[in-house]
């Protein structure tokens, strides 16, 4: 029943002088007590900018301590926080300006390549409903927070007072692994709900310190880390702006860091590091993987080799604030690699077919949700939510997956990315797992490419070991003969240095698919 300031407040009042918040990069640290000051700061600076309830604040960042401070202020105040990709361009930021009718942004200046302000600049009188912007580590920031020294705080509390855990809090849009990304509108009843069962799960106490590589503009970052780690008095730490393997060992090691999260790609860069066993990891204990599927061999250098024993994986979507299921701590190997672990407390999941009954345990089927955490819907777009979430608030997610006798959920793959070879369905994800056993293959996406004759053929996208190394298809196939069914052999070989990816860390299998027609 809190509102997320509410809960903010009971955790400056229950661990004042513990670090709440450390910005690695800059060295710049804040405990609960100093936090809930900042963030009041920044929460008045926004009431004498006239933000009123339910008005939309764009966030446009990298990540830095300000764009937590701005996460807290807006959900003080029952502002709306739409946070935009950072890998965004002036075509993307025009759209989502438009889309969420943001009033006020708030935006980095720039990041290596990304000049940010020229985007803004480029766009903003073309934006109707823009009215402010704000550039952080600039002097419109420390502007903004001048302009709230006159705010009483009365005004803050009395705000705070008009709030419901049912007020939508945050516009997150989807990480557009798929296609354009959607803009799911999240109350704080389901963000702050499911951040806090997250770190529950994890163990979170005020003893813990949370390294996040991972952006703070998805949920990832901005639920499962800031609110998965303030609700229960543990400290965020950023490691760097954008994600740097070598910054985050760097940072696990100098903050002592218990907990670290990312997705699989994150772990492989860090564990591939030239450097990576003159790290001191010895403080981790813990930590979440999640967003796509971890290959086992990764799973057990990051439990051997990154001590993280206890690591997570969780299994969600933005619109479900994200989490719907994940392993325990206590879970053995074969479920932390073999399975997404298993529901949340108060979440359903139910695995139907395409009559939309449920199929028996051990069988695919898509994988629906319901409960507290699904969304209010996508912002503006009634259709969409009607497509998404059925009549029985059921949230269809598009995700194939297997519930087990033991109740733990299997991710067999995204409806989307299953390959129908000669009628026989086929899934990445085994093909995946099973070439990452070949000694020179580093990382490896599978897809469905048109053929003639077979409708879909297999095409393995592969980053050599070693990229001076060489790998043809006809040793791919003696590699996968007599060990995987002939039907799911690559007939395709593609040798690349990185995958396409999105800013969350996901490879974007439709851009795979497209360069191969295109070639
Ligand atoms: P878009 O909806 O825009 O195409 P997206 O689905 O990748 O992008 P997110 O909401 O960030 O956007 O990601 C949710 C999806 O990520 C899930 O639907 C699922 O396909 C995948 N996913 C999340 N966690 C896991 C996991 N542990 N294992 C496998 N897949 C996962
Ligand atoms: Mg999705």
């Amino acid at each position: 029943g809190d509102t997320i300031g509410r809960n903010l407040d009971r955790a400056v009042a229950a661990w004042p002088h513990s670090d709440a918040l450390v910005d690695v990069p800059s060295g710049r640290r804040w405990t609960y007590a100093q936090l809930g000051d900042a963030v009041d700061d920044v929460a008045r600076g926004l009431l004498a900018k006239g933000v009123g309830k339910g008005d939309r604040v764009g966030i446009w960042a990298v990540n830095c301590p300000e764009w937590v401070l701005v996460q807290y202020a807006t959900a003080r105040i029952g502002a709306i926080m739409v946070t935009i990709n950072p890998a965004y361009r002036v075509h993307e930021l025009a759209f989502v300006l438009d889309q969420a009718g943001i009033e006020v942004l708030v935006a980095s200046t720039e990041f290596k390549s990304s000049d940010y302000r020229a985007m803004v600049e480029q766009v903003r009188g073309g934006c109707r409903s823009l009215t402010e912007v704000v550039y952080i580590g600039d002097p419109t920031w420390d502007a903004l927070v001048e302009a709230g020294s006159n705010v009483p705080y009365g005004q803050l509390a009395e705000r705070g007072a008009e709030l419901s855990c049912d007020d939508p809090v945050n516009i997150q849009y989807t990480s557009g692994t798929t296609g354009f990304p959607k803009g799911a509108t999240l109350s704080h009843h389901n963000i702050l709900n499911n951040g806090y069962f997250v770190g529950e799960l994890v163990g979170y106490t005020e003893q813990d310190r949370v390294c996040l590589p991972v952006p703070f503009y998805h949920c990832f970052g901005m639920v499962m880390g800031n609110l998965g780690a303030t609700s229960h008095g543990a400290c965020i730490v950023i490691p760097a702006p954008g994600f740097d393997p070598a910054a985050t060992l760097r940072a696990v090691q100098q903050e002592r860091c218990t907990s670290l999260y990312g997705v699989p790609t994150m772990f492989i860069a860090e564990l591939n590091l030239p450097d990576f066993a003159g790290y001191d990891l010895s403080s981790l204990r813990t930590g979440i993987m999640a967003g796509s599927p971890c290959p086992v061999e990764v799973m057990k250098r990051v439990v051997a080799e990154m001590h993280m024993a206890e690591v997570s994986i969780c299994y969600g979507m933005t619109e479900t604030s994200p989490v719907s299921t994940q392993t325990r701590r206590d879970d053995d190997l074969e479920r932390r690699t073999g399975t997404v672990g298993r529901v949340l407390p108060h979440v359903e999941v139910k695995v139907v077919g395409p009559d939309g009954v449920t199929v028996p345990r051990g069988t695919a089927g898509e994988l629906c949700t319901r409960g507290y955490s699904v969304m209010l819907g996508y912002w503006d777009e009634p259709e969409r939510t009607a497509e998404a979430i059925d009549a029985g608030r059921w949230m269809h997610t598009g995700d194939l997956a297997v519930m087990r006798e033991d109740g733990y959920l299997q991710i067999v793959g995204r409806i989307k990315d299953m390959i129908i070879r000669g009628g026989e369905n086929v899934y990445p994800r085994e093909i995946e797992e099973f070439l990452y056993a070949h000694p020179k293959i580093a990382d490896v996406q599978v897809v469905g490419v048109p053929d003639e004759r077979y409708g879909e053929e297999i095409l393995a996208c592969v980053v050599l070991k070693d990229p001076a190394s060489a790998l043809t298809v006809e040793e791919l196939g003696e590699f996968c003969r007599g060990r995987l069914a002939h039907y799911k052999v690559p007939r395709h070989l593609r040798l690349m240095d990185a995958f396409p990816m999105t800013v969350s860390g996901k490879v974007r299998k439709v851009e795979l698919r497209e360069s191969f027609r295109s070639m």
